[in-house]
């Protein structure tokens, strides 16, 4: 193993690593500083800094413009938009969801008493299987939770067809998809409810947050209400709630990044092509794609190592973070093999398609950190690790 790993960084013009600083997977693109600090600035002026402040309900305001829905309603994180998403539709005994998901996905389920259940995901859209979703639903089935992983569309209308026919809410994880479409529309009002993170490391960050979105007016009137307690005025109280508010400094942090989204979302288009260009014409490798014709952040560049590439996952994953590419394996194992899940009675489940995607996919940098030049720049070193072992510096 490490003379391989030693054979292919020889391979590369000198010892110093490609960057004299960490490209990181996730690092926060930021409007700049000066229009920050003004919107803060603004918050601080009038002394409202929570409570459904006018930032939040700008930021409400203009994302559900964007995403095309009724209702979007601004929450403090993804992980409690889903609990009180959840909560508001009643749903009651398992919840069916991916396993190639991050763990909040499930948790939000198993958080609030409900059972997660978990199916695998199909390769074409790395999302929820509806075949496998049709094998596992029973009586007990509350609810479908599906997610659009990377911001690709998972199979909505099949999931939306079947959780028709069964009678149970189609909850969406959208955590990954705020500049994503589907069907020439923004991802955002398909199923019943649809939850995006604005955390720090998505693509639109509010430092944390989330949005709920729907076009069910009782459901969005209910999910409010839950939002803050079930309060729904002075000296009031409908129902349980909990504290899911947004604060003014998320929501000024929010509408600074809204600001320059497009340009953002642009900027990760550059720097896909530009690692597609780095990558052009090595063998084992795909780089994914976005569904032909609908938008796209590229907030996350996924590649997949196929089992064909002279070199496995881990081993690239070695390598880049060697020379400062710190990339990521996401998500590795699926969360049918995390706790409490794989301790459950008969053990996790055999999802062969979570598996492999699991032991195969790596995520490269993207965002403001770094040019279009430095991406393709990284698409040259993997090629030129894929290609050294074919010229015979690999050992079994
Ligand atoms: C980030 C993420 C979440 C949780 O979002 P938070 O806003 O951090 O709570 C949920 N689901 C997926 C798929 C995520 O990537």
């Amino acid at each position: 193993m490490r003379s391989a790993e030693s054979a292919v960084l020889s391979s590369v013009p000198d010892g110093a690593p490609l960057f004299d600083r960490v490209l990181y997977v996730g690092r926060p693109s930021m409007a700049p500083d000066a229009e920050v600090h003004a919107r803060i600035q603004g918050a601080l002026d009038r002394r409202w800094l929570t409570n459904d402040g006018p930032l939040v309900q700008e930021l409400e305001r203009r994302c559900a413009e964007r995403l095309q829905v009724p209702h979007c309603i601004a929450v403090n994180n993804a992980t409690l938009g889903l609990e009180v998403a959840l909560r508001a539709l009643d749903v009651q005994g398992e919840v069916l969801l991916p396993a190639f998901t991050f763990i909040g996905t499930a948790h939000a389920a198993q958080w609030l008493g409900l059972t997660p259940v978990f199916c695998d995901v199909r390769d074409a859209d790395h999302g929820l299987d509806p075949e496998d979703v049709e094998r596992r639903i029973t009586p007990a089935t509350g609810a479908i939770l599906a997610v659009h992983l990377w911001g690709r569309a998972c199979a909505v209308e099949a999931l939306e067809a079947i959780a028709r026919r069964h009678g149970i809410p189609l909850i969406l994880d959208a955590a990954h998809a705020m500049g994503c479409g589907h069907a020439g529309r923004p991802l955002g009002s398909r199923g019943t409810v649809e939850v995006f993170s604005l955390h720090a490391t998505k693509g639109l960050n509010a430092l944390e947050g989330g949005l709920i979105t729907t076009a069910d007016d009782a459901l969005a009137e209910r999910i409010r209400l839950m939002r803050n307690f079930g309060i729904p005025g002075e000296d009031l109280v409908d129902c349980v709630g909990t504290n899911a508010k947004m604060n003014e400094f998320s929501a000024a942090v929010g509408l600074c990044n809204l600001d320059h989204f497009e340009a953002l979302c642009a900027h990760n288009l550059r720097l896909h092509a530009a690692y597609a260009d780095g990558l052009a014409g090595v063998p084992g490798l795909r780089l994914m794609v976005p569904e032909a014709g609908q938008a796209f952040s590229h907030h996350y560049i996924v590649l997949e190592v196929l089992p064909q590439a002279p070199l496995d996952r881990d081993r690239l994953v070695s390598l880049l973070r060697a020379q400062n590419v710190y990339v990521r394996r996401y998500f590795r194992p699926g969360c049918h093999h995390g706790e409490p899940y794989r301790s459950r009675p008969g053990g996790p489940p055999v999802l062969p398609v979570t598996d492999r995607l699991s032991r195969s996919l790596l995520q490269l940098p993207s965002g403001l950190q770094l040019t279009p030049e430095e991406a393709h720049r990284i698409g040259r070193f993997i090629a030129s690790c894929l290609r050294a072992p074919a010229q015979g510096h690999t050992s079994p």
